[in-house]
């Protein structure tokens, strides 16, 4: 299976998205996850995110799209993957469609995780305070869900076209949502 997992930042796309690999045995393959492990490693690539992670704002498309060109040709990905953050843009929806047509594949499902602006923030606010995540600060999560709202949200209304789009109630205990999850993509 080949599945996208969008949704706005604390929707709990990363916990879900972890959960629902490890039930398909399919990879996460997380473009916040890759970035902020090249953050930690102090690698040229995670030295250049930073930059934009810290602010809220989206590392530029063309660094990404290379990122994620090169991790979709990695052996585990062959029978399917769970995509998680990528694409974010509508220039990253092309680039995602040009990689995929060039391997033969396509995608089989996206599904929306979604939570009302309240719950979101309440969520972001509570991991700062337990993980100490460097983006989960209030102006910079305010820019992050700014940001989600004018370049992601429209990808919705792209997949909904191709009838690929499937909505999920992100609200409720971790282990019902993923049962929906996995209904959504069944
Ligand atoms: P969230 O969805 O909770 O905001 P992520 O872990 O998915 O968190 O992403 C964290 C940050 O990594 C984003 O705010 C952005 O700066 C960067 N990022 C992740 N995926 C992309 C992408 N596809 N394009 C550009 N930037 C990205």
């Amino acid at each position: 299976m080949r599945i996208l997992l969008m949704g706005p930042p604390g929707a709990g796309k990363g916990t879900q998205a972890a959960l629902l690999a490890q039930r398909l045995s399919i990879p996460h393959i997380s473009t916040g996850d890759i970035f902020r492990a090249n953050v930690s490693q102090g690698t040229p690539l995670g030295r250049k995110a930073q930059e934009y992670m810290d602010k809220g704002e989206y590392v530029p498309d063309d660094v990404t799209n290379a990122m994620v060109r090169d991790r979709l040709t990695w052996e585990d990905a062959v029978n399917g993957f769970i995509l998680d953050g990528y694409p974010r843009t509508t220039a990253q929806v092309s680039e995602l469609d040009a990689m995929l047509a060039d391997a033969g594949i396509g995608l089989d499902v996206v599904v929306e995780l979604h939570a009302q602006p309240e719950v979101l923030l309440q969520r972001m606010v509570k991991r700062a305070a337990d993980q100490g995540r460097s983006d989960d600060d209030p102006t910079v999560i305010r820019r992050r869900l700014e940001v989600y709202a004018a370049e992601t949200a429209p990808l919705l209304e792209v997949y909904g076209q191709r009838n690929l789009l499937r909505q999920v109630d992100g609200i409720g205990d971790i282990a019902d949502v993923t049962s929906r999850l996995v209904a959504a993509v069944s």
